[in-house]
């Protein structure tokens, strides 16, 4: 049977509750045993799919086409593990999913409660789709002390009662500041946070403490006498100068350990960890840099690009370069600078994007890649731009574009209401915004002989897809009398997937979002080609 571990945040957010549930579920992997990672998140959309980036940072997409939070990222980054639909729960899917049963009469007769239906449901959230996983680490989105997060603690306190504290673990996340002025690292936030758990019933077994130096004997002392936990479980995470360290860190400080102590077990394999050595000293080490463009809408917020900027890094170890990300806000590139622009840089890469804000800055930035043989990546949106900036300055298609940003187009780029997948007819809508796209894993077949292929070193991949948009596919013999080459199709020749140009050293356009399956320890191939482009250039 499965053991549960809870991991919760304390003090503040941003703690990096997910980089050290993905880093404990890494170990324990290591270990020997069979791990999924889940994340439930307190507020109110049904998924983060409908929020800004600037709100929530990066939608991440699941093979099985769920928009989840970007700590699922984090998870299948470090474990290597892919996520699915069922790693990730909102109060809002919850709360939609009981007041719709609620309507169809459910519940006749009953009052419908937040205890118990909102914390039942919560606990069969916990235990879906778990088969013969021996860990399943579930974060807890939110702050302990916050209004919204209050069900999903009371339920999993629910939940280690019914099947027992030897099966159930609870890690808390806190922080312990250092003040400069009286040059004191303090423990009382950490105490304080664990008393409002405790107030709710949950007794921490483990006490992660987010610091910026090391924490003395005494205060590690302080937070097991005051927090209740032995001292052995006072665990310290140090800031580290980059996320690759942190696997190694925790084993340091032998979370790993204490889990399998806790719950009585015991390694069955040693852990190795050369490989996050090996990345974590390229990173830190590695002088040459390589400058990479990219212009989006987003740019600012640091989270909005998280999948995309990692893939970018793990390209760059694999090359031996440091990857410079020179962010440029798409709205405010005038089209007179741009040769100002590419100055310094070796590659360009337009990400995914909704809207027209910004697009003719991405369609001149991409013009002057294509004439000046910039290594050019353009991802969903991205690729769309290309094709619509190819169209009206090659084809000569002067109202050429996408219905997406203007009704009375040439369609470039146009909306389509059916798909196929694996034999069976899918049908989209924009009437309902949430959950209504391409969404998830589809084949893409390779060209014979083209660039992709050789980059892949396949002849067909699988790639996961978020977009409403698709390129039109009835101008393929245009588009590719003029170099354009539709170098990877959809298995039913209907939808074109990656596009690439003849006559450049690297011009790739992909209607999908490679950078969702690029891990540290394995970079996608894609990624590694681009940076090594660029390199070059
Ligand atoms: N807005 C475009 C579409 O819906 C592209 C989406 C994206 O880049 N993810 O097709």
């Amino acid at each position: 049977m499965a053991r549960y571990i809870f991991v919760t945040g304390g003090v503040v957010s941003s703690l990096g509750k997910g980089l050290s549930s993905a880093s404990l579920a890494y170990l324990l992997k290591s270990q020997g045993y069979k791990v999924r990672v889940r994340k439930m998140d307190p507020y109110l959309n049904v998924d983060p799919g409908t929020m800004s980036p600037f709100q929530h940072g990066e939608v991440f997409v699941t093979d099985d086409g769920a928009e989840t939070d970007l700590d699922l990222g984090h998870y299948e980054r470090f474990t290597n593990i892919s996520a699915k639909q069922s790693d990730n729960i909102t109060t809002g899917k919850i709360y939609s999913e009981i007041i719709k049963k609620e309507r169809e009469g459910g519940y006749l007769g009953k009052t419908v409660q937040v205890i118990p239906h909102v914390t039942d449901r919560i606990k069969k959230f916990i235990k879906t789709d778990i088969k013969n996983e021996d860990f399943v680490i579930c974060e807890i989105g939110g702050t302990v002390g916050d209004i919204e997060s209050l069900p999903f603690l009371e339920a999993i306190r629910q939940f280690s009662n019914e099947i027992g504290r030897n099966k159930t673990m609870f890690i808390h996340l806190t922080l312990v500041p250092f003040l400069k002025s009286s040059d004191e690292i303090k423990t009382k936030p950490t105490q304080h946070s664990v008393k409002e758990l405790r107030s709710i019933g949950i007794q921490p077994d483990i006490v992660i403490c987010r610091s910026q130096q090391s924490i003395p004997l005494d205060q590690r002392k302080k937070i097991s006498l005051f927090c209740n936990v032995p001292i052995q479980n006072v665990i310290e995470t140090v800031d580290v100068k980059t996320i690759y360290e942190a696997p190694i860190s925790f084993y340091n400080e032998k979370l790993d350990k204490q889990v399998l102590r806790y719950f009585k077990l015991k390694s069955k394999k040693k852990v190795n960890l050369t490989n996050w050595r090996k990345i974590t000293k390229t990173v830190l080490n590695t002088k040459r840099t390589v400058n990479i463009a990219i212009i989006g809408k987003y740019v600012n917020l640091k989270d909005a690009y998280k999948s995309l900027d990692e893939a970018l890094i793990h390209g760059g170890i694999k090359n031996n370069v440091k990857v410079n990300l020179i962010r440029i806000e798409s709205d405010k590139i005038k089209k007179n600078q741009i040769s100002k622009i590419f100055k310094n840089v070796s590659g360009l890469l337009i990400p995914g994007g909704f809207g027209k804000r910004g697009t003719d800055g991405k369609i001149a930035a991409i013009n002057y890649a294509r004439k000046n043989k910039i290594p050019f990546l353009g991802i969903c949106f991205g690729m769309q731009m290309a094709m619509v900036e190819f169209a009206k300055n090659v084809l000569k298609i002067k109202n050429a574009g996408s219905t997406e940003l203007t009704k009375n187009v040439f369609p470039i780029i146009a909306l389509i209401n059916e798909w196929n997948k694996n034999g069976k007819l899918i049908k989209g809508t924009n009437k309902n915004l949430g959950g209504t796209m391409r969404l998830g894993s589809y084949e893409a077949k390779l060209r014979h002989n083209s660039l992709i292929q050789k980059i892949y070193k396949s002849k067909s991949v699988f790639e996961r897809h978020r977009h409403r948009y698709e390129v039109n596919n009835r101008l393929k013999d245009k588009f590719e009398k003029k170099g354009l080459i539709f170098s990877g199709m959809s298995p039913d020749d209907q939808l074109p997937e990656i596009v690439e140009l003849n006559n450049h050293p690297w011009f790739i356009g992909v209607q999908f979002h490679p950078e969702f399956k690029s891990r540290p320890l394995s970079p996608h191939p894609l990624f590694c080609s681009f940076i090594k482009a660029a390199k070059l250039n």
